[in-house]
């Protein structure tokens, strides 16, 4: 951690040098001394000190300079840093000024010019100001700030991206936090493009790309060969299952996945009922677990890169990636799972990311905290969602469409006896009110016939999802839904699917174009659950070893 700034001001150059020897004799050990000979000068360096998140201790500042007076200076500086101290060193003639700006400003002290001996007319003075600093002072975080407002749903994303990757970050919500706001100012001033991420390094990133907040955090996004024995497009439990079945056993594999690792599973706060975890085991934990063994077994792991589009040349079958590079394999797997539908009613679009989120419990519930939130949803996801919900929000109430919710046993019983939750079964969503961010939902309840508006800070939405497979529209059988078939599904009539040209039928996992697998949520019959996506996975993987024997 970098030591906290004394800065000293003084246009006099002989004076500030004076002053710098015996500020640097005393306290150089402890704290950066910064001498600087202009108010504006000052005020510019302030601002380099905040992106790299310094903190100044104490300001000593010559009250009678050319282009600016020592009280307009600290008029200025104390926004950036309000708690350090003030001390204005003044001439005889400048003490009603002093005087003037010990309220002004809220000076801690004026020392009048000569301060010699510094043993007895400094040291004394600064000792107790610096003392009572480290007292109250918070010590900034020295980690990765993320400054936006929760109307905004890049801030939104920014954040998910990187919780769902456990980057740590600290979220400073500039609509509360008057000193982030003024940081975002200095960076984007029209404030209108959110967040500003601030890096230890003392970069910032405006309102970035995820691709390019994954390349500033380290995460690889770009393959590092052009050809791969396997390909893994998603990286869920399906995904990294395979991957590490395939690197286990020296294969060449590249996963690529659109956001962070872990899919639908990575965003549930505990799985309860996954094989060999009695107590449960968070989404980020197993995926954290899953990534560290893929990647000990050599498998490469792209974020942020969303695979476009999948064609066949040859033998090869050839992803297109979003920032249009191409990889090519012999055997690729299609694990790119589901997404969460969408609310279609007015208002809901413009509130997503600022109020309404799809899923993402995990990420904003601490920001809703003692406040009314609603989830949507009867099922696992969902109840999963209201019980992480209820350890932080006031109320959570759970729109359920039907007679009664359709999760598991052991979460229906876990809502039933929170005291926090309340479950409106039978109820639909009506509408959605917010100006900038949710304000208020209305529901119907369809057994009564009677509507009712709720104050309501966020709604959690988890409603029924459709899969992800538009990557391979045009190339594999899929059913209305967009599932895509494989194995048996093919087989009609005996026959295999139409375009089919080899002797032996599909694989059990294989789709309509040999070499391309399918597994987990996006497979049709599966059963959306992270140990059936976990062993198809494994099995698709098995199955591309075969295939690769063929060729
Ligand atoms: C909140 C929640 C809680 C749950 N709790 C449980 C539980 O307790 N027990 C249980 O058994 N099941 C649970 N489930 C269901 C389970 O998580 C899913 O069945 C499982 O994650 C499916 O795994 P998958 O690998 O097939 O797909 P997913 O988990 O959906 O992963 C697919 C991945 O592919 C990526 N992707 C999609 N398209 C592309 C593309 N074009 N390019 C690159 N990447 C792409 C996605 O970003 C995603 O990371 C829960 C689901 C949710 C949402």
């Amino acid at each position: 951690m970098p030591k906290p700034v004394i800065f000293t001001i003084d246009d006099d150059v002989s004076v500030l040098n004076s002053v710098e020897r015996d500020l640097r004799a005393q306290y150089g050990q402890d704290y950066r001394i910064l001498p600087i000979d202009s108010g504006k000068a000052a005020l510019d360096y302030l601002k380099r000190l905040q992106q790299r998140n310094e903190t100044v201790a104490l300001f000593l500042v010559d009250q009678r300079m050319p282009e600016m007076s020592g009280v307009e200076f600290l008029e200025e500086a104390i926004r950036a840093y309000p708690q350090a101290k003030r001390v204005l060193l003044t001439a005889y003639a400048d003490t009603q000024a002093a005087i003037d700006s010990i309220n002004e400003v809220g000076l801690d002290y004026y020392l009048m010019k000569p301060w010699h001996p510094p043993e007895e007319r400094l040291y004394p003075i600064l000792n107790e100001l610096l003392e009572d600093w480290k007292i109250r002072v918070r010590l900034p975080y020295e980690g990765i700030r993320v400054a936006g407002a929760l109307w905004s749903l890049s801030s939104h994303q920014v954040k998910d991206f990187l919780t769902r990757h456990q980057i740590p970050y600290q979220w400073l919500d500039i609509e509360k936090d008057s000193g982030a706001r003024q940081r975002v100012e200095a960076v984007s001033p029209e404030k209108t493009r959110l967040p500003v991420v601030f890096f230890p390094d003392g970069k910032t990133l405006i309102q970035p790309d995820l691709k390019e907040l994954a390349e500033k955090v380290g995460l690889q996004t770009r393959a590092a060969l052009p050809f791969y024995d396997i390909v893994v497009v998603g990286s869920g439990p399906a995904g990294l299952a395979s991957a590490v079945y395939a690197g286990s056993e020296g294969y060449r594999c590249l996963v690529i996945e659109r956001s962070a690792p872990g899919g639908q599973a990575g965003s549930s706060p505990k799985i309860e009922n996954y094989l060999g975890f009695p107590t449960g085991i968070s989404g980020d934990d197993l995926t954290r677990r899953a990534v560290s063994q893929a990647k000990r077994f050599g498998v490469e792991i792209l974020s942020a890169q969303e695979a476009k589009q999948v064609f066949v040349k040859d033998a090869y079958r050839i992803v297109r990636l979003s920032d249009e590079t191409e990889v090519s394999c012999q055997a690729l797997l299609v694990a790119t799972g589901a997404s969460f539908h969408t609310l279609k009613m007015p208002g809901a679009a413009e509130l997503t990311g600022a109020g309404i989120y799809y899923g993402a419990a995990y990420t904003e519930a601490m920001n809703y905290k003692d406040k009314d939130v609603f989830v949507v949803g009867g099922a696992n996801s969902a109840a999963q969602g209201a019980i992480y919900l209820s350890q932080f929000a006031r109320k959570v109430r759970v729109l359920i469409r039907g007679h009664q919710p359709t999760a598991s046993k052991y979460l229906v019983d876990a809502l039933e006896q929170n005291p926090k939750i309340e479950l409106l079964c039978d109820t639909d969503l009506v509408e959605v009110n917010g100006k900038n961010t949710l304000e208020g939902v209305t529901v119907r309840n369809t057994a009564t016939d009677t509507t009712q508006s709720f104050d309501a800070s966020a709604m959690f939405v988890f409603i029924g999802v459709r899969p992800q497979s538009k990557l391979l529209a045009d190339l594999v059988k899929r059913s209305d839904k967009g599932y895509i078939y494989t194995g048996a599904d093919l087989i009609v009539d005996k026959q295999p699917p139409q375009g089919w040209t080899l002797e032996r039928d599909p694989f059990l996992l294989e789709t309509s174009v040999p070499g391309i697998f399918a597994a987990g949520d996006v497979r049709f019959g599966t059963n959306h659950r992270v140990a059936s996506a976990v062993g198809e996975g494994a099995i698709a993987f098995a199955l591309m070893k075969e295939y690769l024997k063929t060729l």
